[in-house]
């Protein structure tokens, strides 16, 4: 990189990555919950894609029981911490909240629901004892991919008696949770707390080991009554454009990544950061630039504000971080000689609607111009992992190479079931954690004919029973 923002001081790298909604103080999470109208059929519950009995948990945090508080949540979704912070609440619970109709705040559902899982966690030496390693039923199960989905279908399965193994090829489990999420919203730490809960209940884990490369999936499948396959996508997609392999161009996961795992003051930053696309990867990397101390950041993107795919609480973010847009402007070139020194955009006008709804941006002739930079990061959204689920798997993918499953989640070996970004195309975290579930449930009917009722809302207490070890004293 030509040009290396300047480094800030321990203070500010600590002021600029502090918690973004930080928690509650005791007295005021006991007041808004409070405020809570404890709604019949509540709509917050049925619009979060785990289900959480949300007034049941907030009801609990009235009256001090922050074990059956916890436990509620963790019922319904074992990835509870997680999700508390880095969930979009305005598009799920808390935008279905009843007072959004009376002009009024909705209930801060997702700083309550931290408010209880970090008291769980806080009080680990006791509250561990709420989970227990079921009783073994002689069953295997391998998952493939160490993130939410396979964490949380890992986690219900062995409540049932499964011996589950996750193989994961990163360092360290967690997928996108450990490596991806923003630094502001989650440290790494605070996502391997969930893993150890599902250690706790009997799940292994073998790191560093790729499935197609390190085991073949012939043993795997040969060893295993049934197989979830939870690996999330592949690699930022690249722009195409030339320039794209000059030092200094870097893909978004890869920036963000490094922000996780090493001291701030080592990310190297360039002063005048280029960021490509304006999904909600491209405003992580964007505010993050920013705060890591970069000088000017541009995020440029070939459509309007208007189809923008980042939330908009997001770009706000983006916004308030002084990122600035350059809309209807796409990349043509990277311009530099040993190192990125500027990128040559052209000017886009929209046209009619593409195969994807949305109008097609064309060039307008002659509207080149360069913006100077000496960082530029690449954020187009990831690739699917069509080559190694068709030919290593030896799976179907639907016509957006995403793998395809029926309601079930089962593919089209019935052995296999999948989940998470890899079957969504990428969506967020509490969607992986409910296909990881929903594909317990299917994988065990399979297995043992036994229907846990798919579509009701409180089936762990189900899936315990099952397992000859329910422990509902909290509840
Ligand atoms: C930068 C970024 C920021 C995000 N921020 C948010 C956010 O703020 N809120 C939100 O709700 N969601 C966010 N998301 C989305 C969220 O992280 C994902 O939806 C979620 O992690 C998907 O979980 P998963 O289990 O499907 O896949 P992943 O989390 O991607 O996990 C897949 C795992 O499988 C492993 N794997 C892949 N292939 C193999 C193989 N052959 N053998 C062994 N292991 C393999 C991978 O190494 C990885 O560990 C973000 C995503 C990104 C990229
Ligand atoms: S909709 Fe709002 S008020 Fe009703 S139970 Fe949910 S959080 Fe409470």
């Amino acid at each position: 990189m030509k040009n290396l923002a300047p480094k800030l001081s321990d203070a500010e790298y600590e002021k600029n990555f502090a918690d973004i909604t930080p928690p509650f103080p005791p007295h005021n999470a006991t007041l808004e919950a409070k405020r809570c109208l404890f709604c019949f059929d509540a709509p917050c519950t049925r619009a979060c894609p785990t289900h959480i009995d949300i007034p049941a948990f907030i009801k609990k945090i009235t009256s001090g029981n922050m074990r059956g508080s916890a436990n509620k949540i963790l019922d319904a979704n074992i990835l509870g911490m997680s999700c508390a912070r880095v969930c979009p609440v305005g598009s799920l619970c808390e935008g279905a909240c009843v007072y959004n109709e009376r002009d009024t705040e909705p209930i801060q559902i997702g700083r309550l629901q931290r408010f209880s899982i970090d008291w769980f966690y806080a009080n680990w030496d006791k509250t561990k004892e709420m989970f227990k390693p079921a009783k073994p039923n002689g069953k295997k199960v391998a998952c493939i991919g160490g993130g939410p989905s396979s964490l949380s279908c890992a986690f219900y399965l062995a409540q049932l008696g499964y011996a589950v193994t996750i193989y994961d090829k990163n360092d360290k489990p967690g997928g996108l949770n450990t490596y991806g999420i923003a630094r502001y919203k989650m440290s790494a730490e605070e996502a391997l707390k969930e893993v150890k809960l599902v250690e706790h209940v009997g799940v292994k884990f073998k790191q560093n080991c790729e499935i197609g490369k390190d085991v073949k999936v012939e043993k795997l499948t040969k060893d295993s009554d049934a197989i979830f396959i939870g690996i999330g996508l592949g690699q930022t997609e690249d722009l195409g454009i030339p320039g794209e392999d000059l030092p200094g161009v870097v893909d978004a996961i890869t920036f963000i990544d490094e922000l996780k795992h090493k001291k701030l003051r080592d990310v190297r930053v360039g002063r005048r950061v280029a960021v490509i696309g304006a999904g909600n990867t491209s405003v992580d990397a964007a505010t993050q630039a920013k705060r890591l101390g970069a000088e000017m950041v541009m995020v440029l993107y070939r459509r309007t504000e208007a189809e923008m795919p980042a939330y908009n609480y997001e770009y706000e973010i983006a916004k308030k971080d002084r990122c600035v847009y350059y809309f209807l402007t796409a990349p043509k070139r990277i311009i530099g000689k040993a190192a990125v020194e500027g990128i040559e955009c052209v000017r886009m006008k929209l046209g009619k609607p593409d195969s994807s709804g949305r109008p097609a941006p064309e060039p307008v002739p002659r509207s080149e111009f360069v913006l100077e930079c000496d960082m530029v990061i690449k954020s187009l959204g990831q690739k699917k992992q069509r080559d190694f689920v068709q030919k290593v798997l030896g799976l179907k993918t639907d016509d957006r190479g995403r793998i395809a499953v029926d309601d079930t989640l089962q593919t089209s070996n019935p052995k296999f079931y999948a989940g998470g970004d890899c079957v969504n195309g990428g969506r967020e975290v509490v969607n992986a954690v409910a296909h990881g579930k929903r594909a317990a449930w299917a994988i065990h009917k399979r297995i043992t004919g036994e229907d846990i009722d798919l579509d009701g809302l409180w089936k762990n207490e189900t899936i315990r029973r099952v397992a000859n070890t329910a422990k509902h004293q909290y509840a």
